[in-house]
């Protein structure tokens, strides 16, 4: 074995943040509910407090428990520096408010996740930050609007609800020509699959709520990069107060431990489903970037070391009707507006990724009436195949 070689992927969904912090007392991360931590020693607590020395002070700011979720992450994405917030939303707030300022722009594309494009289009141009939203998979359309002036590239590969993949590479080295900030949204492939900062992001961001904690039982959001900017985006949340709770960094840790074995089992069960989909009668179309038939796939086998859990088809039946007629009849699906757990997720647009937008806007935006995302969990293939080809059998 090489010498500093970096332990695995397994190996650090375990131990990363873990092994200094445990030492000789405890096996598991302590939950510190403390709201405060006290000083006798008053000088001590002035250099915590002006951060010359490390240790915590206010529960808004830092705590112990939620230190080592952060650092967990951040070494799994190879980042020099990590913080958190309440929730993905909370993250994504505070890292584009931090980071822009009234005049600048921010190039993004339409299919980023509904709330995030709620930003783009409903608070940004509140504080004149101008938003140019490209068609998703137009790189050439959105090189030529990050040419045109950029101080904020923001992307997200997979894309929710159709699955679409960016070329990470070759836009974050249009972003950075540009002088531009460039962040990915990561939810969906986890560090397992794809590391967005060796492929020239600046920051990572995620959702925590989905795959990193995995077990739909605790909201949270992190990013992950450069110090720098980091400690910004900290800054940020410390003083508008969407902190992380010490439960959820404890239930998000404890779900990260098993990330990559959870992740390899996604990857091969969304794989199979896919293909099982696209051979079946009544499925127009499946969108999975792991199907040669996907416009992205070139791009993902490039990025991705695995194509991810997260999958949409189109029923031949293009309805609504015929949506809930399939989901009725899934045994082994939650149908939620979640995503990334041990169990399998399935629910269409209308009402998960997309509840916001009128039924002329889904289409617009290329969105079919009959389709359903599925999530795949971690659960034995062929009984989610059976489960779908029984509910499928269902439609007329
Ligand atoms: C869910 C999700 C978010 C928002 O995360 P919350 O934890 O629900 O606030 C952001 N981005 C993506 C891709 C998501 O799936």
């Amino acid at each position: 074995m090489k010498k500093n070689q970096l332990p695995g992927n397994g190996t650090r969904s375990v131990w990363a943040g873990e092994e200094e912090y445990l030492m000789d007392s405890v096996t598991q991360v302590p939950v510190v509910h403390s709201v405060s931590f006290g000083y006798k020693d008053v000088t001590h607590w002035q250099q915590v407090a002006l951060g010359e020395k490390e240790g915590h002070i206010y529960g808004r700011n830092t705590n112990p428990t939620v230190s080592v979720f952060e650092d967990k992450i951040r070494r799994l994405e190879g980042a020099e520096a990590a913080t958190s917030a309440a929730t993905g939303m909370g993250i994504i707030s505070c890292t584009l408010f931090s980071l822009l300022l009234p005049g600048q722009k921010v190039v993004s594309v339409k299919d980023t996740y509904g709330g995030t494009n709620k930003i783009f289009t409903e608070f940004l141009p509140r504080i004149n930050v101008n938003v140019a939203l490209c068609d998703t998979t137009d790189h050439d359309a959105i090189e030529k609007e990050i040419a045109d002036g950029c101080d904020l590239l923001y992307l997200e590969t997979p894309t929710n609800p159709t699955i679409k993949i960016l070329d990470l590479e070759r836009l974050a080295k249009a972003g950075k020509n540009a002088g531009a900030v460039v962040v990915v949204d990561n939810t969906f492939a986890t560090p397992i699959n794809q590391r967005p900062l060796d492929l020239g992001a600046d920051l990572v961001l995620h959702s925590a709520t989905k795959f990193l904690g995995g077990h739909a039982d605790a909201l949270g959001g992190v990013v992950c990069g450069d110090s720098e900017l980091i400690k910004k985006i900290y800054h940020y949340r410390e003083i508008t107060g969407a902190t992380l709770d010490p439960m959820s960094a404890y239930l998000l840790l404890r779900g990260m431990k098993t990330l990559e074995l959870r992740i390899q089992r996604q990857n091969s069960n969304a794989l199979e489903v896919a293909k099982f989909l696209e051979s079946h009668p009544k499925i127009k179309k499946v969108f999975y970037p792991g199907l040669e038939s996907h416009e992205g796939h070139d791009i993902a086998k490039k990025q991705m070391s695995g194509f991810g859990g997260m999958l949409s088809f189109m029923l031949a039946e293009d309805t609504f009707e015929a949506v809930g007629t399939v989901l009725k009849h899934l045994k082994y699906a939650h149908c939620a507006a979640n995503l990334g757990a041990v169990e399998t997720i399935a629910g269409p647009p209308a009402t998960t990724s997309h509840v916001e937008c009128t039924r002329e806007e889904r289409l617009r935006m290329g969105i079919p009436e009959s389709l359903i995302r599925y999530s795949t969990g971690i659960e034995n293939a062929a009984d989610l195949i059976g489960d779908l080809d029984a509910a499928l059998s269902k439609l007329p």
